[in-house]
């Protein structure tokens, strides 16, 4: 592992709460779609308990000439001066790591379950297989509150229309506080969900990430939908 200084181009709101930091992509550092960094502020105005580091998936895929990172943007030290970062603030990348990365054999469907924040990596990884053409079948379930909560929704469901072989159902929980409108999936993503677009649960390798909570609700409703533990990979955001 190495690490990098990277500086920031620009940030943008993504969905409500939730915004994107662009970095130049700096030179030497090659990552697999999936994998995350360990992002430290370099003198920050102010710092807290838990210190200057924080973990993040890279959302951006290798192939992209950005480095794109995304956080929820609750209010602790380190996220109030990611917030006011100045374009050209420079951060240390530590990275990369992970091993939550698209399996080889491409017989084998891709089954992302994904909700909230944790659909960074997922991002990576759909948008590289897209750009590689690779032949898996990729199936992506995407649970959020409302439209307005889901970051990178249209870079997901716009992928949809380019690829057959790639499946992307949105799912909203919370309608009823939205003022957008929404022709997709409503409620939380459930085995029922699931059978509406897979035939068999057993074939696939499930890849479950995003806060702690959510990993456990979905491997548990996996393991009771008979599908094996061996088929199961996870990536768990801790600090949420
Ligand atoms: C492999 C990996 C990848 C990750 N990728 C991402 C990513 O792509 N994007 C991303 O945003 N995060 C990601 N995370 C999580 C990230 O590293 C931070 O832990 C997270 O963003 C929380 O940071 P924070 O500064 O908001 O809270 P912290 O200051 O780290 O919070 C510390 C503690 O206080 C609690 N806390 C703080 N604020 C609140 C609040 N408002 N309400 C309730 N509890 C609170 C937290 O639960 C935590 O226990 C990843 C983590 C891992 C391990």
């Amino acid at each position: 592992m190495s690490e990098y200084t990277v500086k920031l181009k620009f940030s943008r709101e993504i969905a409500e709460g939730t915004m994107a930091f662009h970095f130049e992509k700096p030179a030497g550092l090659s990552f697999k779609a999936g994998q995350f960094g360990n992002l430290t502020l370099l003198n920050p105005a102010e710092t807290d308990a838990e210190g200057n580091t924080r973990a993040f998936s890279f959302a951006s895929a290798p192939y992209e000439d950005d480095l794109i990172f995304a956080a929820r943007m609750r209010d602790t030290a380190f996220k109030r001066v990611l917030k006011t970062m100045q374009p050209g603030t420079e951060l240390m990348l530590d990275g990369p790591y992970g091993s939550f990365t698209l399996h080889n054999k491409a017989s084998v469907p891709a089954v992302f379950l994904t909700g909230g924040i944790g659909v960074t990596p997922v991002r990576s990884i759909v948008l590289q297989a897209l750009h590689d053409q690779v032949p898996h079948r990729i199936l992506v379930f995407y649970a959020n509150r409302r439209p307005e909560d889901a970051a990178f929704l249209d870079d997901l469901s716009a992928a949809h229309a380019a690829n057959p072989s790639y499946t992307f159902v949105g799912t909203m929980a919370e309608m009823e506080k939205s003022s957008r409108e929404w022709h997709g999936e409503t409620g939380f993503i459930k085995k029922a969900m699931l059978l509406k677009f897979l035939d068999d649960l057993t074939l696939p390798i499930f890849y479950l990430d995003g806060p702690a909570p959510m990993v456990k609700a979905m491997r548990d409703m996996l393991s009771a939908a008979g599908v094996d533990e061996d088929n199961i990979r996870t990536e768990e955001f801790s600090g949420y």
